[in-house]
């Protein structure tokens, strides 16, 4: 057994190997990362729920699995961090609100049911900004978690906690939810990578939904590799979710696998246009412009295109996204489950409804549930909800002409690295906009990756690189993720880590 050996500085291959090495145990790997959380999540805060027995019970009957010769999968024993939107049995599930503060789902959503039936240990439920509101977890109603790059700063959002988790070596993976960007935009300031699947290529039964149109649940890692890893565990066909694609998923491992070699000859490359100019930190602009050259080196062509609709897609996305969440969110009407508020004795059901949601959701929420309420309101309607969804096709006409000509699109992920916890807190719209280069694959069911570009020279801080595909072609995004990922760890001698946390 190799002595001193840090296994929370492994990837989630690397422990696959040592475990199947016999060089450790499930049991040490998952107490390594209950240590480090003790220690470090005091600051980062990553972390709603730590389910210490839990994990380690799970972690136990994976090391006797391994001396049976009956495990689950190749990842089994190596253990995850769960975002806290996903129904966890037997686990609190809050989605950052303090409408749920107290909820403990009778059941697993399919991807945490998927990761127990595959031997992952789960070390607890990570933070997140309210029912997945955010950019910078700030709005979750447990406080902000911080970005193990500069404590001052956000770690993006709404899963930042996942993110942090990841980044601060917490926990070697994690599940995210990205309906607008929330696993692309935190990896990029965290300096991890995170995939956003085709809509419909994991399940989202479970999933507690902030906009069923958008959410997808994805992997949170730090490699390319690790990322196609836990996405072939969670992703495939679910007959309990009805937007669930039936087939089988293209070979994600495969793909992460062929792209490391680092030779991208004959795939073409498409710049998009409109995610670039004004507003761009041009730090992530240089570093982007770095990892296009690198791709060109690979062996891909490289040409410029052109999404007009693209420009719309923020104003698109905020009509959608609050019409559905202000419906899905009408359920919390503290009748069933939650929080509930009596404002006086003998109050009615309807002040009972109206003192608890009053209480128990966020500025955030509350914003957005007068704007969907607003943009679905008879007269409206057409108007605004039935007007961004014209332009929402025009956008995904946008990637299908793109699609025609070049096999993969490319972008920064966010126009900006990591900025400071409580600047933007104030100013919804500059929030939102840090969504604007993810949320066009959203608006169209399409698959996205950011992986981890560089660090930006104004800041030190990490900057994220964004691969587009089109819709079932989540391969071609692990493919081209992992030749850029081994370019860079070439030119960098390995990952790039975040001083320790002091
Ligand atoms: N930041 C975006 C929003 O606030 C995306 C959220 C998400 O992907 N869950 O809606």
């Amino acid at each position: 057994m190799a002595e001193n050996t840090d296994w929370t500085r492994k990837t989630a291959a690397e422990l696959a190997d040592a475990l199947a090495a016999g060089e450790t145990t499930s049991v040490e790997i998952t107490q390594a990362h209950l240590d480090r959380i003790a220690a470090v999540d005091g600051a980062v805060h990553a972390f709603l729920h730590v389910d210490a027995e839990g994990a380690l019970a799970q972690a136990a009957e994976s090391d006797a699995r391994r001396a049976a010769g009956t495990l689950l999968s190749g990842l089994d024993g190596v253990p995850i961090a769960v975002k806290d939107v996903l129904a966890t049995d037997g686990l609190p599930t809050t989605c950052g609100s303090k409408i749920l503060e107290g909820w403990i789902p009778p059941y697993d959503a399919t991807v945490v049911r998927r990761l127990k039936e595959a031997g992952l240990p789960i070390l607890g439920k990570t933070n997140m900004d309210e029912f997945a509101m955010g950019s910078s977890t700030e709005h979750s109603a447990y406080g902000a978690t911080h970005n193990p790059w500069d404590l001052d700063r956000i770690p993006g959002g709404s899963g930042g906690g996942s993110a942090a988790a990841v980044a601060a070596f917490e926990a070697p993976l994690a599940l995210g939810t990205d309906t607008g960007g929330s696993i692309r935009q935190p990896g990029a300031v965290t300096g991890t990578v995170g995939h956003k699947p085709t809509y419909g290529g994991v399940s989202r039964y479970g999933l507690v939904a902030l906009a069923n149109s958008l959410d997808q649940v994805g992997p949170v890692t730090r490699t390319v590799l690790d990322s196609a890893l836990l996405h072939e565990i969670i992703g495939g066909h679910d007959p309990k979710d009805s937007t669930s694609i039936d087939q089988p998923l293209p070979a994600l491992v495969e793909a992460a696998r062929q792209g490391a070699t680092g030779d991208l000859t004959g795939l073409k490359v498409g710049v998009i246009t409109e995610l670039s100019g004004d507003g761009w930190q041009p730090g992530v602009m240089a570093r982007f412009q770095e990892s296009v050259d690198l791709l060109v080196k690979a062996g891909a062509e490289v040409v410029e295109v052109s999404c007009p609709t693209f420009v719309h897609a923020l104003a698109t996305y905020y009509l959608i996204l609050p019409a559905e969440a202000s419906s899905n969110l009408a359920k919390f009407d503290a009748m069933r489950y939650g929080l509930r508020v009596w404002p006086h004795e003998g109050a009615s059901a309807e002040e009972v409804m109206r003192a608890s949601r009053d209480a128990g959701f966020g500025d955030e929420v509350k914003r957005r549930i007068i704007l969907g309420t607003y943009a679905l309101s008879s007269g409206y309607y057409d108007a605004y909800y039935g007007q961004a969804q014209k332009v929402r096709t025009l956008i995904s006409r946008d990637f299908e002409a793109a699609f025609e000509k070049v096999d993969v699109l490319v972008s920064p992920t966010a126009p900006t690295t990591a900025f400071k916890l409580g600047e933007k807190l104030d100013d919804p719209i500059a929030m939102y906009l840090n969504d604007l280069a993810t949320i066009p694959a959203n608006l169209a069911g399409v698959p996205g990756i950011s992986v981890p570009s560089g660090l930006a020279d104004e800041d030190g801080l990490p900057a994220g690189f964004q691969v587009l595909a089109p819709a079932l072609a989540d391969d071609r995004c692990y493919r081209v993720a992992a030749a850029l990922e081994s370019a860079l760890h070439a030119q960098w001698g390995g990952p790039l880590v975040p001083k320790e946390i002091a």
